[in-house]
C-alpha cells in the first residue's frame, strides 16, 4: 500500500492501476508469457517518469518500461512476483517539433508508429519506418528493439533513422540528448547504447528522429517463384536495375499465402493456375521520385528481364495505388494468420543473403528428421537477410506437444544459424524468449562487455530485470 501511494502521489490515483486494470498489461502480444506486476504507473512527462523511476530505485522495485506491447520476446512483460512496476509510456505522446529544414522530427516515447508517419506526411516528409504492428507500436518500443520491419533496405532500422534520445536514467536522472546533428563526435555515443537495450538500461522518453522527402510515387509487384535461389538472383537484378529506388523485399512461402486467403476469405492471391501454388513469393516496391507511370516502367523492365531469364515464373504488376496496398496487406496479414493458425515456435534470424538458400533447404531437412510432419512457416525482409524462420505443428502434432519440444527446436534452428555466419536476432530483440540462448551464441568477450556495461549503468539491477542477459 505504501509503495502504492507513494507513486499515486507522482502520477495522480488514476494512473496507477492494480487488479483487472492492469491485466491487459501482464501479457504479451502472443500470449506466451504473463506475469504479475505489484502496478502499471502511466506518466504523462518525463518528469512524472523520472520520479517513478527514482521512488523504484530507493524502494528496490524493479521497473519495467512498456509501450504497445507488441514486443514479440516477452521483454514488457513482469514476472510473477508481483513486485515490479511496469512504467506504460502511452500518455506521453506528443510530437514535439517538426524541423523540415534540418529534416527532423522530436517525438515522445509513446507516440504511436502510425502516429509519426501521418505527421511527417503532413509536414511534407517521409518517416520511413513501417511494420505490420504500426498502428499500436511505440516510437518507444521501435527504439528500444531497434525495430526494423519492411524498409530497412533503403532506410536501415530505427538506430539509423535516429539521431538524438531524451533517457531516463536507472538512477532516476534525465539525460536531455535530442539533438538534431548528423556530425557529432564527442565521446562515446550513448545513443547507440540505449538503442535496442530493450529497456535494461534506462527509460527512453523522446527521440529526434530523422526524416526523409516524401516519394512522389510508389509501385509494388508481386512475383511467384520456384526456389530462394531464384528469389536471391531477382534481388541482384532488382538492386542493380533500381538502386536506392528499390524500397522493399519481401520474401513469402506459399503456405504463408495460403493462410492469410484462408483466414481472410476478402483477400485474395493474384494468380490463376499453378502460379497461385508456387512455393515462394516475392513483394518489392519501388519509390520513385517521377510518376507512378514512371515507376511502373521501370518494374516492367527489371520484371521482364526476370522472367526472360527464368528467375520468375509469373508477376504482377500492382495498376493502381488500391492494388499496391492489397498486395502489402497480404505481406502484413501474415503474423495475423499465423496467430489464427495456434502457437507456432518463431525465429528472427539474421542470415548472410549468400548463404539464405542453403540455410533453408539444410534446416528444412533436419527439422523433418528430427521433428517429423513439422511445418515450416517462412517469410520475411529478404533484402536484409531477415527471415521469420517459423515452425507449426500442422496435423501431425498436438499443439502442447511441439511446444514441449521448443528448446529443442530452437537449438537445431540456432545452431544452423549460427553455423553460416547468422545472429539468432535479427530484429525482434532477446527479451526473455532468448536470454538463455544469448550465451551460447555471442563471443564471450562481448557477453561480458554487455554485462560490464549493464553494471555500469544499472548498478542495483532496477532496469527490466531478467530480460536480455542473466547479470
Ligand atoms: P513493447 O512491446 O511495449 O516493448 C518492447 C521492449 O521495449 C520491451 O523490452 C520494453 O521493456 C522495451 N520498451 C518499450 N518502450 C520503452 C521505452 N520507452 N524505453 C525503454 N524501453 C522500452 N518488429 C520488427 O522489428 N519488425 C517487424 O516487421 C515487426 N513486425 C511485427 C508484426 C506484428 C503483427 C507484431 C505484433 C509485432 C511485430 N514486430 C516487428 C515486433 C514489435 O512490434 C516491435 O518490436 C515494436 O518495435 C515494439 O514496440 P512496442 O511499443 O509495442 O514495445
Amino acid at each position: 500500500m505504501e509503495h502504492l501511494d507513494a507513486l499515486r502521489a507522482v502520477v495522480g490515483a488514476a494512473q496507477v492501476l492494480t487488479g483487472a486494470d492492469a491485466q491487459g498489461y501482464e501479457v504479451d502480444w502472443r500470449e506466451r508469457y504473463r506475469g504479475r506486476a505489484l502496478a502499471v504507473v502511466r506518466p504523462a512527462h518525463v518528469d512524472e517518469v523520472a520520479a517513478v523511476v527514482r521512488y523504484c530505485a530507493q524502494a528496490g522495485l524493479p521497473v519495467i518500461p512498456q509501450g504497445g506491447n507488441t514486443g514479440l520476446c516477452g521483454g514488457a512483460t513482469p514476472d510473477d512476483s508481483g513486485r515490479a512496476v511496469i512504467v506504460s509510456l502511452q500518455r506521453l505522446n506528443q510530437i514535439r517539433h517538426i524541423d523540415t529544414d534540418n529534416d527532423t522530427m522530436d517525438v515522445e516515447a509513446g507516440c504511436i508508429l502510425q502516429s509519426v508517419q501521418q505527421a511527417a506526411r503532413d509536414a511534407g516528409r517521409l518517416f520511413p519506418l513501417s511494420l505490420a504492428a504500426e498502428g499500436s507500436c511505440t516510437i518507444g518500443g521501435n527504439l528500444a528493439t531497434n525495430a526494423g520491419g519492411t524498409q530497412v533496405l533503403r532506410y536501415g532500422n530505427m538506430r539509423e533513422l535516429t539521431l538524438g534520445l531524451e533517457v531516463v536514467t536507472a538512477q532516476g536522472d534525465i539525460w536531455h540528448g535530442l539533438r538534431g546533428l548528423r556530425k557529432d563526435n564527442t565521446g562515446y555515443d550513448l545513443r547507440d547504447l540505449y538503442i535496442g537495450s530493450e529497456g535494461t538500461l534506462g527509460i527512453i522518453t523522446a527521440a529526434t528522429l530523422k526524416l526523409h522527402p516524401l516519394p512522389v510515387a510508389r509501385c509494388t509487384a508481386l512475383l511467384a517463384l520456384d526456389s530462394i535461389a531464384s528469389a536471391i538472383a531477382v534481388l541482384g537484378r532488382a538492386r542493380a536495375g533500381l538502386g536506392p529506388s528499390l524500397t522493399g523485399f519481401e520474401l513469402m512461402a506459399g503456405n504463408c499465402l495460403q493462410a492469410v486467403v484462408r483466414c481472410f476469405p476478402q483477400q485474395r492471391l493474384p494468380f490463376d493456375g499453378p502460379s497461385a501454388d508456387l512455393p515462394w513469393y516475392a513483394l518489392l516496391e519501388i519509390s520513385d521520385s517521377e510518376s507512378e507511370a514512371h515507376a511502373r516502367e521501370r518494374f516492367e523492365v527489371v520484371v521482364g528481364d526476370a522472367l526472360e531469364a527464368g528467375e520468375v515464373q509469373d508477376a504482377v504488376i500492382a495498376e493502381s495505388m488500391a492494388q499496391s496496398h492489397a498486395l502489402w496487406h497480404l505481406r502484413e496479414s501474415i503474423p495475423l494468420a499465423e496467430k489464427e493458425m495456434g502457437k507456432s515456435i518463431k525465429h528472427d534470424v539474421s542470415i548472410p543473403v549468400s548463404r539464405m538458400a542453403e540455410f533453408v533447404e539444410h534446416t528444412n531437412v533436419a527439422l523433418q528428421a528430427a521433428f517429423p510432419g513439422i511445418v515450416n512457416v517462412i517469410f520475411g525482409h529478404l533484402g536484409d537477410g531477415n527471415l521469420h524462420y517459423n515452425v507449426a505443428r500442422g496435423t501431425d502434432w498436438a499443439e502442447g506437444a511441439l511446444l514441449a519440444r521448443q528448446d529443442d527446436v530452437y537449438a537445431l534452428v540456432h545452431d544452423r544459424v549460427h553455423a553460416v555466419g547468422g545472429s539468432i536476432s535479427a530484429e525482434h530483440g532477446v527479451g526473455q524468449l532468448k536470454r538463455d540462448a544469448l550465451p551460447l551464441y555471442k563471443d564471450p568477450v562481448e557477453m561480458a562487455l554487455m554485462r560490464r556495461i549493464k553494471g555500469a549503468l544499472d548498478p542495483d539491477g532496477v532496469m527490466n530485470p531478467g530480460k536480455v542477459l542473466v547479470v
